[in-house]
């Protein structure tokens, strides 16, 4: 089928659509509607149907394929690999879910799930939906405030936790971590559930609180536990936002909507069916580890290949050698994690058969040409730049394999999936732009199926924070876009870190870009900073590959083929070379606290920090001088 069509179809008759693809999942009672949009911009999808994440994930796939592999979970920090067969996951599910549930966790409590990738996260997880607890898995290793806030926002009844994750062979406890939060918290969980791999010296222990898995595990051996049927708008999980652009967001998601658009993405955008094989390197803790490392490969009954460790431990060969060996077929990372191998030898790229693999998903920031470039080269394979948001949960912009697979234009993530109504229209007027001309990518609601259905606990930031934006109640993506004239979006960088030198308008993409392509620079960001004169000036924070002699002719030969480039407008009024760019824990670039910084002013909320020495280095180097 053409592209085109099948998204047309979504759009024209999107509840035609959306009953079809309804009927990959299985559904306990059929919903007595498609959609109901009766108070806009709140929507219910399949209202009335009922189902259930887990079971459609692990229960419904026992007859045909009990034996084949569901889950591999491989640390090349510890050294373990466990291959668990969906028969044995609906086993370790059954006792997890008895587990929890003899603590006192039922539908709709919360539950706050603290843990590396490990295969416990996932039979914890899973555990939560088959009794319809709502989980909050937050990143392992937040610090202890920030584990305390999210603890706040959920007010869960338990939180599970490992004894210790592992980075770079580094032992990082999180059971104190976990004390300090719980003592910080004012709505503490009744019980904390340690999972020990013995990698942390034994934690200090809560009398009453504090349960330790193995123990009690022994009691629920070969327990089994009902499905509970969930209304297909019941929350499934929470949560947060990156952070990037201020406070994290709670994001809520469903049930039902959320499974049907994960077994529509399985196939048609990661071309991965029943029996095969995909392989996400993302953490359990972001929105990419959800949908495609745990549901979605699931759902289709597929393999999920769930990985703790660098990408360049043992070797820098370590993901190519897990395609191989597991046969996977679609593989899915960030462009951080490619410039981490863009740093290593080209040659660890070509040590291993990757015959089987078919495709390379990238998201979550801007794909720049010259990584997309080396990548693709590199492992000769189809690389697929991938838009989307925590908020979505599955891809806004993508190209469909499954389907019908489109061109591949390098720099653009490609053509509006099915159910999104996009548009780029002007700040200022609402209208909509012409192809080639910059604007805000929007989307028309009712937000497909899959896409949050309100901030946690607070419909009001919801509503503020995406639909408060333009006249009409739009979604706003608060990303800043090009289309060019085949449909193709471009995506330019945040509509708050735009900057506006003399009323013209740069996104940080193309400044980063340009720099980028200076043969010295490893990565680029730029902020917009206050002018007297031209209101705003575009300042540049850069790392090298390596450290040269004459930082500061790099640095003027960056400003000059900026200039050159995009134009004197464009050119950077200072560029900073520095050893380390601040960033979150999920690998996004926080130019809200560079922009602060360089206007002297206060960073702002710190809390999704990976390094705070990056923050530290960039303060001496704004001290120092261009
Ligand atoms: P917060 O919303 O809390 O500020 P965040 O937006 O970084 O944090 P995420 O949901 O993890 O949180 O990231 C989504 C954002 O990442 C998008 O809105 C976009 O800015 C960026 N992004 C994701 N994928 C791409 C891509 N393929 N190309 C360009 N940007 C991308
Ligand atoms: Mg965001």
């Amino acid at each position: 089928m053409r592209y085109e069509d099948f998204y047309q179809r979504s759009i024209d008759d999107p509840e035609g659509f959306w009953a079809e693809q309804a009927r990959a999942i299985h559904w306990h009672v059929p919903p007595r509607a498609i959609l109901e949009y009766g108070d806009p911009p709140f929507r219910k999808w399949f209202a009335g149907g009922t189902t259930n994440l887990c079971h459609n994930a692990v229960d419904r796939h026992l007859d045909a394929r009990g034996d084949q592999l569901a889950l591999v979970a491989i640390s090349s920090e510890t050294g373990e690999t466990r291959e668990i067969t969906y028969r044995e996951l609906h086993d370790e599910v059954n006792v997890f879910a008895a587990m929890i549930r003899s603590l006192g966790v039922g539908r709709g409590d919360r539950v706050v799930i603290y843990m590396p990738n490990m295969a416990e996260a996932v039979f914890a997880m899973l555990a939560c939906a088959r009794i319809g607890a709502v989980h909050s898995v937050v990143f392992g290793g937040f610090a202890a405030h920030n584990l305390a806030l999210r603890i706040d926002d959920a007010r869960p009844k338990l939180l599970v936790c490992a004894d210790a994750g592992m980075r770079g062979g580094k032992v990082i406890p999180y059971k104190p971590l976990v004390d300090a939060a719980c003592e910080k918290a004012r709505h503490p969980p009744a019980h904390v559930l340690v999972v020990s791999r013995g990698l942390a010296p034994e934690p200090a222990w809560v009398p009453g609180r504090d349960i330790d898995h193995a123990a009690l595990r022994a009691e629920f051996r070969d327990a089994r536990v009902a499905v509970e049927w969930m209304e297909s708008n019941e929350p499934s999980y929470l949560l947060y936002t990156s952070g990037t652009t201020g406070k994290p967001k709670g994001v809520q998601r469903d049930v039902g909507g959320y499974a049907v658009a994960l077994a529509l993405s399985m196939w048609a955008i990661y071309d991965v069916r029943a029996g095969q094989v995909m392989f996400s390197t993302s953490d359990v803790g972001w929105a990419v580890g959800h949908s495609y490392n745990v549901y979605g490969p699931l759902i289709a009954g597929a393999t999920s290949i769930l990985y703790e460790g660098l990408p360049t431990h043992p070797d820098p060969g370590v993901w190519w050698s897990i395609c191989e060996k597991y046969g996977v077929r679609t593989m899915f990372s960030s462009p951080t994690g490619i410039r981490v191998l863009k740093k290593q030898d080209a040659a660890w790229l070509r040590k291993h058969d990757l015959s089987v693999l078919q495709w390379l998903f990238l998201a979550g920031e801007p794909l720049d040409e010259p990584t997309a470039h080396w990548i693709t080269e590199g492992i000769g394979k189809t690389i697929i730049d991938n838009y989307w948001q925590t908020e979505t949960g599955w891809p806004v912009l993508s190209l469909m394999p499954g389907v019908d697979m489109k061109p591949v234009k390098f720099g653009s993530p490609g053509l509006p999936m099915p159910g999104y109504r996009i548009r780029v229209i002007d700040e200022g007027s609402g209208e909509d732009v012409a192809p080639g001309e910059k604007g805000v990518l929007v989307i028309e609601p009712p937000l497909p199926p899959g896409c949050l259905t309100t901030v946690w606990g607070d419909d009001a930031r919801f509503m503020a924070s995406y639909f408060s934006h333009f006249k009409e109640r739009l979604y706003s993506s608060l990303d800043w876009a090009i289309r060019d004239e085949d449909g193709y979006a471009f995506i330019l960088g945040r509509t708050d870190d735009v900057i506006n030198v003399a009323g013209h308008r740069l996104g940080t993409r193309e400044v980063e870009e340009s720099c980028s392509t200076h043969p010295d620079v490893a990565e680029a960001a730029v902020v917009g900073v206050r002018d007297a004169l031209k209101g705003q000036v575009p300042v540049v924070f850069a790392t090298l590959k390596t450290a040269g002699e004459d930082v500061a002719g790099t640095a003027e030969a960056i400003r000059a083929q900026v200039g050159r480039q995009l134009g004197a407008i464009a050119r950077p009024a200072r560029v900073y070379v520095v050893g380390a760019l601040p960033k979150t824990r999920s690998g996004k670039l926080l130019r809200r606290s560079l922009q602060a910084l360089a206007e002297e002013r206060d960073p702002g909320d710190l809390s999704t920090l990976d390094d705070p020495g990056a923050l530290e280095e960039v303060r001496r180097a704004l001290g120092r001088g261009a």
